[in-house]
């Protein structure tokens, strides 16, 4: 494999992203060889443009391009005292299509899990807890979205310890999800379904 190579460097680049083998990668590239360059220099940019542009929110840890606070965090129409704690963008995304949910989100970015080695200071939950003590933004409920996954259901119960033990409410949204689900995957009036009737963890 030449290194200099752009071809080959460009298949190499490609086959690193998941779900793409060596195959597949040399198939994308003699695609985009066939196809228009103004196309592949607009892909290229558009690469270029999210590494320099997108990092995470300092407040709630979504994926932003804005240059400070996403704008979620930025909205004067979200309420700031409901926070809702999810696992992954993909699953904040999922509820905020239910139009059920009216506060604010925090993303953890993961679940905790033993077996893999991802524990608290793996996910986003020192930011969760520095948030809480932001006077500011009074957090008075946090409702855990995680996934009714077995590492779904730990993370929940850890963060309810957790909350609890600094005063927080915490509720669990309800099952109706189906156990070991997936939330991006389940439909809006089942979710919204499970955000309205959460339970209360915690003492
Ligand atoms: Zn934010």
């Amino acid at each position: 494999v030449s290194k200099s190579d752009p071809i080959q460097v460009l298949t190499g680049q490609l086959s690193r992203l998941p779900g793409i083998g060596e195959r597949t990668a040399t198939r994308l590239v003699l695609h985009m060889l066939r196809s228009d360059r103004g196309q592949m220099k607009a892909l290229a940019t558009a690469l270029v443009d999210v590494a320099d542009k997108v990092h995470e929110c300092p407040r709630c840890c979504a994926i932003t391009a804005e240059p400070d606070f996403c704008p979620m965090c930025q909205s004067q129409k979200r309420d700031p005292k409901v926070l809702c704690v999810v696992s992954s963008i993909q699953d904040q995304t999922a509820l905020e299509a239910t139009l059920a949910f009216r506060g604010r989100y925090h993303i953890l970015h993961g679940t905790l899990s033993p077996l893999d080695g991802i524990g608290p200071d793996d996910l986003r939950i020192r930011s969760l807890f520095q948030r809480l003590g932001d006077a500011d933004h009074a957090v008075e409920e946090v409702i855990v979205a995680t996934p009714p996954t077995v590492d779904g259901e730990a993370t929940a119960l850890y963060l309810a310890k957790q909350l609890s033990a600094v005063g927080v409410k915490v509720s669990r949204i309800a099952s109706g999800i189906p156990v070991g689900g997936d939330l991006q995957f389940a439909d809006r009036l089942t979710l919204a379904k499970a955000l309205e009737a959460r339970q209360m963890l915690g003492s």
